[in-house]
C-alpha cells in the first residue's frame, strides 16, 4: 500500500468524527479535526484531548459526544498535562498486560483551543 497522503482514499474511510455536532457549517476546525482522526488507521485506538473552545463545546457535551474514539476535556493550561496522564495511564496498563487492545497503537491527539491557541492538533503515538 502507498504511504503517500492520498485525500479522496482518506475520506473514503468511515468518519471518527461524525454528524450531528454544533459547528458552524464549513468550520475549519471540524474539516481539520475530521482530516486528522480519517487519516488514522482504522484499527487505531485515539484518545481525543481537548481544551476549551468553540471545538470542545461544539463536539462534546455530556453526555453526548460526536466522536467515535475517546474524548477528554480539558481547560487551557492542562492540555499537555491531561496528555501526560493518559499516556501514564496507557504505560501501566501495558505493563500489567491488561491493555485491551494490544495490536492497535493509542493515540493521543490534542486540540488545542481552536479560537484561543492556536489551529493545528498535536499527536503523539504509542506502540
Ligand atoms: S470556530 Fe466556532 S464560531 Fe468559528 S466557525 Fe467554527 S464553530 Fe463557528
Amino acid at each position: 500500500m502507498s504511504k503517500i497522503y492520498n485525500l479522496k482514499r482518506e475520506v473514503e474511510k468511515p468518519p471518527r468524527l461524525t454528524g450531528g455536532h454544533r459547528l458552524c457549517a464549513g468550520c475549519g476546525a471540524g474539516v481539520v479535526v475530521s482530516g486528522v482522526l480519517r487519516a488514522l488507521n482504522q484499527e487505531d485506538r485515539a484518545v481525543v484531548v481537548n481544551a476549551t473552545s468553540c471545538l470542545e463545546v461544539s463536539t462534546f457535551m455530556y453526555p453526548y459526544t460526536a466522536y467515535m474514539d475517546s474524548f477528554i476535556h480539558s481547560a487551557f493550561e492542562n492540555s499537555a498535562a491531561t496528555c501526560s496522564g493518559v499516556e501514564a495511564a496507557y504505560n501501566a496498563l501495558k505493563r500489567r498486560g491488561i491493555y485491551p487492545h494490544r495490536s492497535s497503537p493509542l493515540i493521543i491527539i490534542v486540540l488545542l483551543g481552536y479560537s484561543y491557541w492556536g489551529r493545528l492538533p498535536c499527536i503523539r503515538a504509542f506502540d
